[in-house]
């Protein structure tokens, strides 16, 4: 469905045009203007905006345009940082440099990252007194001494003090010692390095930014705690929105696991007294206990029903981390290393006590529980909002004027996250490109996987085979398993004599690099490449989606979501949270097929769920007008009628 687009303003989109026309080989987007109308007139009438601009359509400009014609400071949240890097690389610098010459003003942007992104002095200063001491003892016993020196050398000269400026390598435990988390930093009232922290530096410096960039997760977190990290703003633009339920609510998420009782132990032992030393040795204990308990629920739902030994061992935990405190806090210490300590156990005591509520409170529809392992591998408890409507109702859509975008957003994202506008249906701004020339769908008949499925193995590997020989190479192939990755890789590396990239061989960037420069390789990979990928031009012609991805059994959040539509609405969850998801999902996978006007090429899709399932016509009127056929002789003939 389209809007109307209220208000026509003739200054904008004639200062659009001049700027498109200074842009080298830009291609006309029509759907750009379309688009930049109508933040226009959701900015004018003070009213949220809900924007699905397909791929082509030229959206970043198409929202920070408006803003920056009407003098609006904006906040722009990001999911990936590819898109972050993309805006200031290209579009913002582009902007600044229209803006300026054009209305004779200055216009500035900048990119705010995460408290601890940046160097703290108080770190620099204590890293460099337990140099002078003989690190004897100190915070910094376990870490890189050589790298922390080195960055106590680049202290001095850093105008950022933000890690990306780093040249030399850094460990993620050494920037970690040297850094601060929003929650330990000590404040204002308590740091005497305030006036030349790096991190507040980087927050005064966004009160005089036009455009503040920030990722989806540091904005949900401004929100949660009340503006202190953006600064005062009335409009935010949220792209890539189909991950916006996930990322929030990551980010209003509770995480426990045993990493923190060894950290308040470790850190404790070095300022206590001797006859205290058995208030720390009872947090180890806890923090082995709590990793034991933890081990036996990897991977499942944590109920009041199933975790008693958990609730028991929290119920120590408030009793013995209280006691720590309180020592900690009546030492000798300076007041700044005691500070560090006491800020952990406060923080550590608050999360306990949220766990504790929740093992407490019997069965919840507002709240879920599951443990999983973490980044270090150790298991985390983690305890999510079910419905974050109610909270972005409270601080996002009454207190300020949101634009949410992305290529593709889910049919019930709107209603999901409450987003109060009209007709609740988004704006689709259509894709430029040309779909029912530029490309062709390919969906043979395959087996159900289920059961046959050594039949439906085999199959994949012919329909592989014969589809990269048509292609030349020039192949993104993604798949949902990494068994199934790795088996269909092995046998086309025997069948081909063609780089064939996998993921995992290198890092993802370089190997999309490699694909990139090299017309003839193909790149085999999992969920990472599904999104993100853009490589305009013959390198990539043809994606092979091999099995639609659904929501896996460990994606705990999603499964929650669709056990509590099911108890909620009385049908089947599945099909009102998962399915849209798999759609999303394949629809961006195809998205990384046609990237410009002249692109061509086809996608072939091995599960037969596309089309013979009863909801398969749902991916289908999802996907871009490309024609569908399950004849390879069509995909032979399109790839000898399109050029190379
Ligand atoms: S204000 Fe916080 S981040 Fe800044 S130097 Fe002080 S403790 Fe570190």
């Amino acid at each position: 469905m389209c809007h109307p687009i209220e208000v026509y303003n003739e200054k904008l989109v004639t200062s659009l045009q001049l700027l498109a026309s200074n842009i080298e080989n830009s291609e006309e987007r029509p759907g750009q203007t379309g688009m930049a109308l109508a933040v226009d007139s959701s900015i004018e009438n003070n009213e949220h905006l809900v924007v699905e601009a397909g791929t082509g359509t030229g959206k970043t400009l198409a929202y920070l345009f408006p803003y920056a014609l009407k003098e609006k400071r904006v906040v722009v949240a990001t999911y990936t940082k590819a898109l972050q890097d993309q805006m200031l690389k290209s579009d913002l610098p582009l902007l600044k440099k229209h803006i300026e010459s054009d209305q004779n003003r200055t216009f500035n942007f900048l990119l705010l990252k995460g408290w601890s992104n940046y160097l703290c002095n108080e770190r620099v200063d204590a890293a460099e007194k337990s140099k002078s001491n003989g690190r004897q003892e100190s915070f910094f016993a376990d870490n890189d001494f050589d790298e922390i020196d080195k960055i106590i050398e680049w202290s001095k000269t850093t105008i950022t003090g933000d890690r990306n400026d780093i040249t030399f390598s850094v460990k993620n435990s050494t920037w970690d010692s040297m850094s601060v988390t929003r929650k330990e930093c000590f404040g204002k009232e308590k740091c005497p390095f305030y006036d030349s922290c790096f991190a507040v530096k980087s927050r005064e410096k966004s009160s005089q930014a036009d455009v503040i960039v920030a990722n989806h997760a540091l904005y949900a977190l401004d929100l949660a705690i009340g503006g202190h990290l953006v600064g005062p703003h009335e409009h935010v633009v949220i792209d890539e929105a189909h991950e916006m339920e996930t990322s929030f609510t990551r980010a209003w998420s509770i995480t426990l696991s045993s990493g923190r009782f060894e950290w308040l132990a470790a850190q404790s032992k070095r300022i206590l007294k001797e006859e205290n030393l058995d208030a720390v040795t009872s947090i180890t204990e806890l923090g082995e206990l709590l990793t034991k308990n933890m081990t036996q629920h990897e991977g499942h739902w944590v109920r009041t029903s199933n975790a008693a030994e958990i609730l028991k061992t929290l119920e120590l935990a408030e009793s013995r981390v209280e006691r720590l405190n309180h020592l900690v806090r009546s030492t000798s210490n300076e007041e700044r290393t005691k500070l560090r300590v006491a800020n952990a156990a406060d923080s550590l005591l608050e999360d306990i006590r949220a766990v504790l509520l929740f093992l407490n409170s019997g069965p919840t529809l507002s709240q879920v529980s599951w443990i999983e392992l973490n980044d270090r591998g150790k298991p985390e408890l983690n305890i999510s909002p079910l419905d974050i409507s109610v909270n972005l109702k409270e601080h996002l859509w009454e207190q300020k004027q949101a634009v949410l975008t992305s290529a593709t957003i889910q049919t019930n994202l709107i209603d999901r996250l409450g987003v109060p506008i009209d007709d609740g249906n988004p704006l689709r701004i259509e894709s430029p490109f040309n779909y029912a020339k530029q490309g062709l769908i390919y969906c043979p008949d395959m087996p159900d996987p289920s059961k046959d499925t050594a039949k439906w193995q085999e199959l994949v590997l012919s329909e592989t085979e014969k589809l990269i020989s048509l292609a030349g190479g020039r192949t993104l192939c993604l798949f949902t398993s990494r068994t199934e990755l790795q088996r269909v890789t092995k046998e086309m590396r025997t069948r081909f004599d063609l780089p064939i990239f996998m993921q995992g061989d290198r890092s993802a960037k370089e190997l999309l690099r490699e694909f990139a420069a090299d017309e003839t390789s193909c790149l085999f990979g999992t969920r990472t490449f599904f999104q993100g990928v853009d490589i305009p031009g013959p390198a990539l012609s043809l994606v092979i989606v091999n099995r639609i991805p659904f929501p896996g059994p460990t994606e705990f959040l999603v499964k929650a979501w669709s056990e509590q539509s099911s108890l909620i609405t009385h049908s089947f969850g599945w099909r009102n949270i998962e399915l849209p998801i798999g759609v999303l999902r394949v629809v961006q996978a195809v998205g990384r097929l046609i990237r410009k006007k002249d692109d061509s090429g086809v996608v072939a899709v091995l599960d037969p769920r596309m089309t013979r399932s009863d909801y398969g016509h749902k991916f289908l009127d999802a996907l871009p007008g490309m024609p569908v056929t399950k004849n390879i002789d069509d995909v032979e003939v399109f790839f000898a009628q399109t050029p190379e």
